[in-house]
């Protein structure tokens, strides 16, 4: 079975003239990386001896959905994706997480009616009810993501420990929300806060994810609003300035789609966090593959947008 390689470690970094410590979630393995190892450990651990199949949904690019085709490759479970859209673009080129998951054998399904609530669970109330098939939300949202999170806080704890550090923040972007409302459950009564700020929607709807994984509103982090509404995957120019930044004075690759606005609502909140601060690196380097040609092509040096 693959590698994972727990702990990550946490690294010292300097950035705009302050201080940071970094886990590096990107550095669990090669195939494996990011949260979304972490919200899929369960799977990798623990027996399932009557599943064969994997089913999933979501975007056509999505990191979670080339994580579980790993996944499925590594347990010899067949996998099924479905998703509202694919273009004749990436049919005939396929790139990027999209490329890499159907060379792990991934099954893709594309239904346009898809993205309407009650077709989706009609479709997946099949998928669902049969018992050989093992289902798990869009984005890794999942009871059981539970699992790998609280090895990932018990990994936070010790360091601190070991470090003498009394305060501790930790900040980390959202799409689901599931891994910061993980963190944030197993660190609380350590004492230690979990800051986030909403990539996919606003600061409503990331409240409604955690929700539906958590009752208790006591144990869900403090979000942080960005500066202004950017929209989901679409390219701004700040977005890659900053990313280009980061690289430069830290010379740690991170990721296109989150970590640019993490990054900047952290930057534009650094008063309200009291105490040493931790930036969970969650990995989704294979994204980039298909992000920064679009961001090259778009604001490179010399190009009119520029
Ligand atoms: C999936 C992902 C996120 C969002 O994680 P959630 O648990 O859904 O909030 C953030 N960053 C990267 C790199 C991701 O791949």
């Amino acid at each position: 079975m693959e590698e994972i390689n727990l702990p990550t470690p946490i690294e010292p970094i300097v950035f705009r003239g302050h201080n940071f410590y970094l886990k590096r979630d990107d550095l669990i393995s090669h195939d494996f990386s990011g949260n979304k190892a972490r919200k899929l450990h369960y799977y990798l651990v623990n027996d399932f001896p009557h599943i064969k199949k994997l089913v999933s949904y979501g975007s056509n690019q999505s990191n979670a959905m080339y994580s579980m085709s790993v996944l499925a490759k590594l347990r010899g479970w067949k996998f099924t994706y479905y998703t509202d859209h694919l273009s004749e673009y990436l049919k005939i080129n396929p790139h990027g997480n999209y490329a890499k998951a159907l060379e792990n054998g991934m099954k893709i399904s594309c239904h346009s009616e898809f993205i309407s609530e009650s077709k989706n669970k009609e479709i997946l109330k099949q998928v669902q009810y049969d018992d050989g098939t093992l289902f798990i939300n869009e984005g890794g949202r999942d009871k059981e993501a539970d699992f790998g999170l609280e090895i990932m806080a018990k990994e936070i704890i010790d360091w601190q420990v070991a470090s003498s550090i009394q305060r501790l923040n930790i900040f980390l972007p959202s799409g689901t929300g599931t891994t910061a409302l993980f963190l944030q459950k197993y660190l609380k009564e350590h004492g230690i806060k979990v800051y986030t700020t909403p990539c996919v929607g606003d600061a409503a709807y990331l409240v409604q994810q955690f929700s539906l994984l958590e009752e208790d509103t006591s144990l869900y982090p403090t979000i942080v609003n960005p500066p202004k509404k950017w929209h989901f995957g679409k390219l701004y120019k700040e977005h890659y300035k900053i990313w280009l930044e980061l690289q430069k004075s830290t010379e740690i690759t991170f990721d296109l789609l989150y970590d640019p606005i993490g990054w900047q609502v952290l930057m534009a909140n650094l008063e309200k966090l009291d105490g040493a601060i931790l930036y969970v690196h969650q990995g989704g380097l294979l994204g980039n593959e298909s992000m920064l040609p679009r961001y090259e092509r778009r604001f490179k040096d010399g190009n009119e947008d520029n």
